[in-house]
């Protein structure tokens, strides 16, 4: 079977991976010539908007996935047109817009902070008074790893904020005092099957995922399954899905949702029966889930700008080193080390000398 795969980032190139040992093989689109997939694939390079590359992306596929969620509503019913498409689009539409992807939230009864849309600047003042500060604005489209977005602590800097985010529709949200961030990866069937994987406790810095920590018995799991298994349903879903959590007392307020592997879900692949990965194939595939336990305790942290020194990192016990073969930049996410130990006090002694090496703070 050859998965068409939209995006030939590291996601690609970890799906690539994880599908050669089921027989799978792929082709994948992205603009740049040196996308780290490519060397998994058969490459087409050019837009995602490119009619003819879409349509040779199709003939080769006999399922097409994405890495990203950004894909044009044009581009995934061109493609759906022509070969099965999954997640299906309808998930993509959904969360392009953060206004959208809220209102979501709110209509299947999933907790949220409270938001409102600011259409221009008008709209400032009201929704400040009316949510109260601090507050966080968003653009409504293509924010990603804290870029669009400005947290607002007094009113006079809502202008300055409006200016900063280019002018553009906003999503104001009330700032959240989050005592942790969550985030449950699921992955539904094509034939309705669904499974999750523990809750991951991440750690962001500079809007960037720095370290997530897999937690097997976490006794808010229970809450956010339902949260995401009615979002499953609402969008027929197909494939893996993550949702983003912050905790807040004992509740949880979802943040936004991704459909599509995930960063925070990484340490599945030594760390978790199947991973990710396999689990969104086997799923966009046709094929029977694999089971989601962790293996012992599990802990991912980002490679952020540069990689380490490889023997470094290997040199420390249940250490994995992920190189992405991409180029250094500042803020880029370059590879990831997975740590596996046999338990919470096993896991963090290593996983303190990880973040040293790779200048993370430690996590709590
Ligand atoms: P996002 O782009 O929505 O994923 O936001 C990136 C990061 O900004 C989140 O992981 C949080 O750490 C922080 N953040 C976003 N929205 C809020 C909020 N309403 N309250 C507090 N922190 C937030």
């Amino acid at each position: 079977m050859r998965v068409g795969v939209l995006g030939g980032g590291q996601l690609a190139r970890m799906l690539a991976l994880a599908g050669y040992p089921l027989g799978l093989r792929f082709t994948v689109l992205d603009p740049a010539p040196d996308a780290c997939a490519f060397p998994l694939g058969e490459p087409l390079v050019g837009s995602y908007d490119d009619r003819e590359l879409l349509a040779r992306l199709a003939a080769a596929s006999d399922v097409v996935t994405y890495e990203f969620e950004n894909v044009s509503a044009a581009s995934a019913a061109f493609l759906a047109e022509r070969v099965p498409v999954y997640p299906p689009p309808q998930a993509l539409a959904h969360t392009q817009d953060r206004l959208t992807e809220k209102r979501l939230f709110e209509a299947l009864d999933i907790p949220t902070a409270a938001f409102a849309p600011i259409a221009g600047p008008a709209d400032l003042s009201p929704v400040a008074a009316r949510l109260g500060l601090p507050l966080v604005l968003k653009t409504r489209t293509s924010g990603y790893d804290g870029k669009g977005q400005r947290v607002v602590r007094e009113q006079a800097q809502l202008a300055t904020a409006w200016d900063a985010l280019g002018r553009v529709p906003l999503l104001a949200e009330q700032w959240v005092p989050f005592a942790r961030e969550l985030s449950l990866i699921a992955v539904r069937g094509r034939d309705g099957a669904t499974v999750c994987y523990p809750l991951a406790k991440n750690t962001h810095r500079e809007g960037i995922l720095r370290v997530s920590i897999a937690r097997p018995d976490e006794p808010l799991f229970a809450t956010a399954r339902e949260h995401v298994l009615r979002l499953l349903e609402r969008l027929d879903y197909v494939g893996v899905l993550a949702v983003e959590f912050f905790q807040q007392g004992d509740g949880l307020l979802a943040n936004e949702y991704a459909p599509r592997v995930h960063n925070s879900g990484h340490w599945t692949i030594e760390g978790a029966q199947t991973s990710q990965f396999e689990n969104h194939l086997r799923a966009i595939a046709g094929l029977p889930l694999g089971a989601t336990d962790a293996l012992g305790a599990v802990a991912m942290v980002n490679c952020i700008g540069a990689m380490p020194a490889a023997d470094a990192v290997l040199a420390i016990g249940g250490a994995h080193l992920h190189n992405y073969g991409k180029a250094a930049r500042p803020g880029r996410k370059v590879g990831h080390v997975t740590l596996r130990a046999a338990d919470d006090a096993a896991l963090r002694e290593p996983l303190n000398r990880v973040c040293a090496l790779l200048g993370e703070p430690l996590p709590d």
